[in-house]
């Protein structure tokens, strides 16, 4: 089940936290990291500080962006050291390990995204998150080291794991009231839907893309929170093309006409 979490890492500058990330998932018995763009790796320091945990640095994936990262992906849990201008469903870890046990235990690909050491993650990154987490340190201090932010929620996700062990009738009855993980859009199908809605919206004259007011990350926060399947997906991508048909003149003609 815990297999099914990946952690990414995002434009990580330092690689002795690339290594001390990978020794608090291997502690918690989480394995799949994802590196996005990172400064320097494979690196020696990275070594040095996962100290036993170097099989998972072996096995971690290079991609060059967030979304490459999140292919195949049901949820997404971005982290933040500080609140962002556009409120977002917000989680504390403990909620967060829930959420993830929870849908990893239906067969659903999770994401545990993490930024960078300076700047963490921009706000275009933390609208492609469902939910944001926040580990609720002092506001006069509030920012972690990214291994020891790593540590908390890879602990979280444990201590869910444990508690959901032995609780099948739980996730059994999860299973027949949600739409089955197989059946929900994928992270990649959600982004090409944002790509298609966004130029519906422009070219019906609805988004003016001089003055975006937000609007797109107010739709990726509606979608977001609505776990779209892949049939409810073509249903959307059908409107947005035959809406587009009209916008560009075509004029209306019933499908059984
Ligand atoms: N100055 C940056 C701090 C980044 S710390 C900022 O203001 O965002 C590096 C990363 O560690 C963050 O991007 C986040 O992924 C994680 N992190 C640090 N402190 C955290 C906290 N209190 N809650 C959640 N994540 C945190």
């Amino acid at each position: 089940m815990l297999q099914n979490i990946r952690v990414v890492l995002v434009g990580t500058s330092h690689p002795g936290n690339i290594g001390g990330a990978a020794r608090a998932m291997k502690n918690m018995g989480l394995s799949r990291l994802v590196l996005v763009d990172p400064a320097q790796f494979p690196h020696h320091e990275a070594d040095a500080r996962a100290s036993g945990a170097s099989d998972i640095l072996e096995s971690a994936q290079v991609v060059a962006t967030l979304e490459d990262a999140l292919v195949g992906c049901n949820l997404v849990m971005g982290t933040s050291a500080r609140d962002r201008r556009i409120p977002w469903p917000l989680l504390d870890p403990r909620e967060a390990g829930v959420k993830a046990v929870d849908h990893a235990a239906q067969g659903e690909e999770i994401a545990l995204v993490f930024g960078r050491e300076y700047a963490g993650l921009t706000n275009e990154e933390l609208q492609r998150c469902h939910y944001h987490v926040h580990i609720p340190s002092d506001p006069e201090f509030s920012s972690l080291n990214l291994a020891a932010a790593v540590q908390v929620l890879a602990y979280e996700a444990r201590m869910a794991w444990l508690a959901a062990d032995g609780q099948a009738s739980k996730i059994e009855k999860v299973e027949v009231t949600s739409v089955r993980s197989s059946e929900l859009a994928t992270m990649d199908e959600m982004e090409k839907f944002y790509e298609h809605l966004q130029a519906t919206l422009v070219n019906i004259g609805f988004l003016d893309p001089e003055k975006p007011r937000h609007l797109m990350a107010r739709l990726r926060r509606l979608y977001g929170r609505s776990a779209v399947s892949r049939s409810e997906m073509n249903i959307l991508r059908g409107i947005l093309t035959e809406t587009q048909k009209t916008a560009n003149g075509e004029p209306y003609k019933r499908k059984d006409q």
